[in-house]
């Protein structure tokens, strides 16, 4: 899978992808992450990306044509099954979003920033828009780092041990049970008995009742299906 990230401050994006699973997926040619300076493509001499708001106010706003050229440009070398804007008021990221972007090959990642992008590339270039949250962010750099990690861990063969995703919170609408390591008894805080039993079923009943009754606590909205829990 191949995400093009498009920002105007590519220093943002140096870390996130060059550590742990998401460096050793790229490694291990599962993901790719190629990120493109917006400045490249900035009109005249000051490569210009931003320009004032019409009708006034404040901040600045991201002009069309440098994010058109870029998006064009990348059109032109391959296919893409979705050009994404990370926007505060677009649908909000969560795990069955995830899942569906895993499935795809290629996808563009527009990261807004100032007072966002100019809503003609929204109408005409952008085919999906997503949030991370009800929160601003100043730029949608992190808010793509995100969605690229939770998508990136679900490509078959990223995480060393494939059911690890699958035991993960929300994937089956519950959220994940507590986990424990050495010691089993650390100043007089125990570890549950069960898991030391070495008897699995019991364990795995355990760990479901467990995952249900931190369900119910703590997300109860995704036992009874209430959207954007
Ligand atoms: N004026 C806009 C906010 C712009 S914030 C508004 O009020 O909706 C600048 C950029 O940060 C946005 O273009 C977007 O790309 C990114 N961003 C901020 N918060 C975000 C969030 N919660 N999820 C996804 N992207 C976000």
């Amino acid at each position: 899978m191949r995400f093009d990230i498009i920002t105007c401050l590519p220093g943002l994006l140096k870390g996130p992808f060059n550590d742990s699973i998401l460096q050793r997926a790229q490694t291990k040619g599962l993901l790719e992450v190629v990120v493109h300076d917006l400045r490249e493509f900035g009109k005249g001499k000051h490569k210009q990306i931003d320009d004032y708001a019409y009708g006034g106010g404040a901040g600045m706003v991201m002009m069309i044509e440098p994010i058109l050229v870029c998006v064009n440009d990348l059109k032109s070398k391959r296919t893409y099954d979705e050009i994404i804007y990370m926007s505060p008021d677009g649908k909000l990221f969560n795990q069955s979003m995830a899942n569906e972007l895993s499935l795809l090959n290629n996808v563009i990642i527009l990261a807004g920033h100032y007072k966002g992008v100019d809503e003609r590339i929204r109408e005409h270039i952008v085919t999906r828009e997503i949030s991370i949250g009800n929160y601003v962010l100043s730029g949608g750099e992190l808010p793509a780092a995100v969605v690229v990690d939770a998508v990136g861990r679900l490509i078959p063969g990223v995480l060393s041990n494939e059911t690890s995703a699958l035991t993960d919170s929300f994937q089956d609408d519950l959220v994940a049970p507590p986990v424990y390591t050495r010691p089993s008894d650390f100043d007089g805080m125990k570890v549950p008995e069960v898991l030391l039993s070495g008897n699995e079923k019991a364990i795995e009943d355990w760990r479901f009742e467990q995952a249900i009754e931190r369900t119910k606590s703590r997300r109860p909205g995704l036992i009874h299906k209430e959207e954007n829990n």
